[in-house]
Parts: structure tokens; C-alpha cells; sequence
């Protein structure tokens, strides 16, 4: 237990890390919840104070304000745009791994800081197309969290479903990538629920699915599987077909 009150910068660097943790976005309370859990040792009896105004533990209040201040600084999506889900921003992405590459404050709570987190590079975004990010990755969250959900966080190609201490954790894949040049839609048929793994695999067209699911794993030569696909959830095959059309020159030559 420390005394004093917990510096902003701190505030603001654990914050950062609980929404990687949780994939780049978080309700307000369920952050705040993490945050406790995570970095709840170095909390100190003034930051568990309640205000004056509505005996709200300090330190939430300051985090708050934290919030505030790093939307303005675009790490976050505008309150406004993102209806109380705190959601990082592209730039928020940045001063993330930023700060885990220096270790900042990461390494104090009960876990490990994050690997490779859930956000998968599509590619370079141009400054001219900061504004539409920001749009796009409010939109894409629903979207993922929904593919996530409906297959309980389990992997569509080898079913695996990671247990952590924040919950169960998986990847949201597009099939056919947002990014140009590919402008895929961000629509649940063009996303897959996948574990890391198999979502980098896919990524690099190393995993290739047929019309009839027919999972062919390029990297390992491990047998072909059957993507699992549930009535909740349909997969367009046009996408598919694309991933496999702008893979064909790249995948072959890995397989042995
Ligand atoms: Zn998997």
C-alpha cells in the first residue's frame, strides 16, 4: 500500500493496459473494475476516499477525468461516438505497445502484461484517413464482440478457447481485410472467431478455407479440418473465395 494519490500518468498507463488486455475496448465499470483488480495493491487509502460530491472512490473520478483528457489527446474514441465504451484509437494502439516495449508501470500488478494483443496490423493508414479510423474501429468492436460471443469465445478451426483471468479471450478475424485495398466489409459474415494462432495463420494465407469449409493449414501440413460455422452465425463464401484468391501465390510455396 502506497500513500498519496496515485499520479495521473499512471492512471493513465493502467488504464491503457486493461483495455489492450480486454481487446481495445471496455465498458466504463467493467474497466474500472479491471483497473482495481489488476492495480488494486498500489491503490492508496486517499485514492479509496470518496468525493464530496457523490463519495465516488477517488481514484474513479480521477480516471474519469484521465478519460477525458486522453480523448482529447485522440488515444480514445470520443465518449459521444463510442456510448460509454471506453474504446482505444489507433493512436491509443501506438502508446500502448509504446509503453509495454519500455515497460512503464505494467510489470506491478498480479499478471503479466499482454502479449501480442488482439489488434492485428491491416496495414499502413495514411494521416488523411486518421478521422475515418476512429469511425471504423467504434464499428468493428460491436462487430467482433458479437462473432466472439455467439461462439463463446471459441476457435471456428480448432476450438480452443483461452481462459483468462479476464474472461475467456479470442480473435475477431476478418476474412476479406478492412483496409484498402481490400475494403471488406465490417459485417459478422466476413468475420471469424479464431484463437491467436490460427488468426495469424489466416492473416498470412497460411489457412486457407474451401467453399465447403475444408480447413487447409499451410504452415504445419496438419490434416484438413472443418471450419465450424453455426446457424447464428453464417459465413459468406465470397469472402472466403477472396482470401483464398489473394493468397493463392503466397501459400503454396510453405507447404511441405
Ligand atoms: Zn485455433
Amino acid at each position: 500500500m502506497t500513500s498519496g494519490l496515485t499520479p495521473q500518468h499512471a492512471l493513465r498507463t493502467w488504464l491503457l493496459n486493461v483495455l489492450a488486455e480486454l481487446g481495445g475496448s471496455a465498458p466504463t465499470g467493467h474497466a474500472l473494475k479491471r483497473m482495481e483488480r489488476r492495480y488494486g495493491t498500489l491503490l492508496s487509502p486517499e485514492d479509496h476516499e470518496g468525493t464530496e460530491r457523490d463519495n465516488e472512490p477517488k481514484w474513479h473520478n480521477r480516471t474519469r477525468f484521465e478519460r477525458k483528457r486522453m480523448e482529447r489527446s485522440g488515444l480514445l474514441v470520443p465518449a459521444r461516438e463510442s456510448r460509454g465504451v471506453w474504446t482505444l484509437t489507433e493512436a491509443g494502439w501506438d502508446q500502448f505497445h509504446l509503453l509495454r516495449d519500455t515497460n512503464a508501470e505494467f510489470g506491478t500488478g498480479a499478471e503479466d502484461p499482454p502479449g501480442p494483443s488482439a489488434h492485428t496490423p491491416k496495414g499502413d493508414e495514411t494521416p488523411s484517413r486518421a478521422e475515418q479510423t476512429t469511425q471504423r474501429i467504434v464499428r468493428s468492436t460491436a462487430v467482433a464482440d458479437y462473432v466472439k460471443r455467439v461462439h463463446d469465445y471459441s476457435c471456428q478451426v480448432c476450438g480452443i478457447r483461452l481462459a483468462t483471468p479476464a474472461g475467456a479471450y479470442a480473435e475477431a478475424a476478418h476474412i476479406r481485410a478492412l483496409g484498402r485495398p481490400h475494403d471488406g466489409p465490417d459485417i459478422p459474415a466476413n468475420v471469424l472467431c479464431l484463437c491467436p494462432n490460427h488468426h495469424v495463420l489466416f492473416d498470412f494465407g497460411m489457412l486457407t478455407i474451401s467453399e465447403d469449409l475444408t480447413v487447409a493449414d499451410h504452415s504445419s501440413g496438419a490434416s484438413p479440418c472443418r471450419l465450424r460455422e453455426i446457424p447464428e452465425h453464417r459465413i459468406d463464401r465470397q469472402y472466403l473465395a477472396y482470401h483464398r484468391a489473394h493468397h493463392s501465390g503466397t501459400a503454396r510455396p510453405f507447404t511441405s
